[in-house]
């Protein structure tokens, strides 16, 4: 397990925000967790994975434990699926184009999503019509109070949008080491979402497989999506705002346009988006961060913003948007302060 001392993290976090570590552990194998002095986990520590999903907001005066332990394999085969069982530290794309290569299906509509897939349960990764909960299996996570590797299947994982227990009542308990994921040999291919049609028939594929889902898959996210590697950010900042039929009729009485999309409970989902493009924050240039020309969801740092700058930013947004149209925007970025 490598070591380093007052680190700088520009290079560990998308949004490229440069601040400093007092410790970093590189975690290579799931042992390593095991070795660990447990007194680290009585000061400041935290998990990181690829660091897509995170805004720093200041230096981190405490221990990051850094996921890169790597591997994966098939655990179980029957004639219709597999089981296969991936390390934390792998990246998540990486992932997908392998299983596709293999020929298992699944995770085609995911692909080209930033980060690890030890942080994939996390908020439970989505992406054109589908989530990582359709294919997962179980995980195994190390457990902060009993030092031992716990097994978590997909009861105990409570998955919503976005969310996971993980998120909730065990944030902080438990880190995730090892996922499962149930992968089908005949594809059953969710083709409705976006342009995945429409960018299929320019393709001129009339009968795809998971590889064509997934290099249109890619091709859509190149065309819309910042690339982190060019422009600091982490993807969507906010999530889409779920709210009651009660909330909804009134708001959509004052904006008859507003774009919503009916869920089988009878809520309402609204586009986060396309609030934050109506109250007109879309291109905006706030000192060295703003909000994407092309997707309002998305706040990016044009190189030099601090953490702090984008929180504010983000703050700003969200209570205009409440101030305009009465929801409250939340985020989908996991804030770290110190
Ligand atoms: C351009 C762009 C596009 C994106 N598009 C999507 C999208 O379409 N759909 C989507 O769902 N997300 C999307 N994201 C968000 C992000 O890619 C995902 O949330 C991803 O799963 C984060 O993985 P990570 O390894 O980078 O996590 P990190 O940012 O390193 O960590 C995220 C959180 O998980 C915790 N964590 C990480 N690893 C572990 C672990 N092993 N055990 C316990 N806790 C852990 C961290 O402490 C942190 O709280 C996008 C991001 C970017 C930059």
């Amino acid at each position: 397990m490598r070591q380093s001392e007052n680190i700088s993290l520009k290079n560990y976090n998308t949004f490229g925000i440069d601040i400093r570590a007092d410790h970093l552990f590189e975690i290579e194998k799931e042992e390593d967790l095991l070795m660990l002095d447990p007194t680290i986990f009585i000061n400041k520590w935290m998990v990181l994975g690829g660091g897509s999903n995170v805004l720093f907001g200041s230096d981190y005066h405490g221990t990051v434990l850094w996921m890169n332990n790597k591997g994966k394999q098939v655990v179980k085969e029957t004639i219709t699926d597999v089981i296969v069982e991936v390390a934390a530290g792998e990246v998540w794309h990486d992932f997908v184009m392998w299983t596709i290569d293999k020929g298992y299906n699944g995770l085609e509509n995911l692909s080209l999503i930033p980060g690890n897939v030890g942080a994939s349960p996390m908020q439970n990764i989505g992406a054109y019509g589908v989530e990582i909960k359709d294919c997962f299996a179980y995980l195994h996570a190390y457990s902060i109070e009993t030092g031992k590797i716990e097994t978590f299947n997909f009861e105990d994982c409570a998955f919503g949008y976005r969310e996971s227990v993980f998120k909730n009542k065990l944030k902080d308990k438990y880190i995730i080491t090892t996922v499962a994921y149930r992968l089908k040999k005949e594809a059953n291919l969710q083709l409705s979402y976006g342009a995945i049609q429409s960018v299929l028939s320019d393709m001129g594929i009339v009968h795809p497989k998971a590889r064509d889902v997934s290099n249109a898959v890619i091709r859509i996210r190149q065309s819309k999506l910042p690339d982190p590697a060019k422009l600091g950010n982490a993807g969507s900042f906010f999530k889409n705002p779920i709210i009651s039929q009660q909330t909804f009729l009134p708001i959509k009485e004052k904006f008859p346009n507003i774009v919503h999309y009916q869920l089988e409970n009878g809520h309402i989902k609204l586009a986060a988006g396309w609030l934050i493009d109506q109250a007109g924050w879309k291109g905006k240039k706030v000192g060295a961060c703003g909000i994407h020309v092309n997707q309002a969801l998305i706040l990016v740092n044009y190189g030099a913003a601090k953490g702090e700058d984008i929180m504010n930013l983000s703050k700003l947004i969200r209570e205009d948007v409440f101030n305009k149209f009465g929801v409250e925007l939340h985020c989908e970025v996991n804030f770290v302060m110190d």
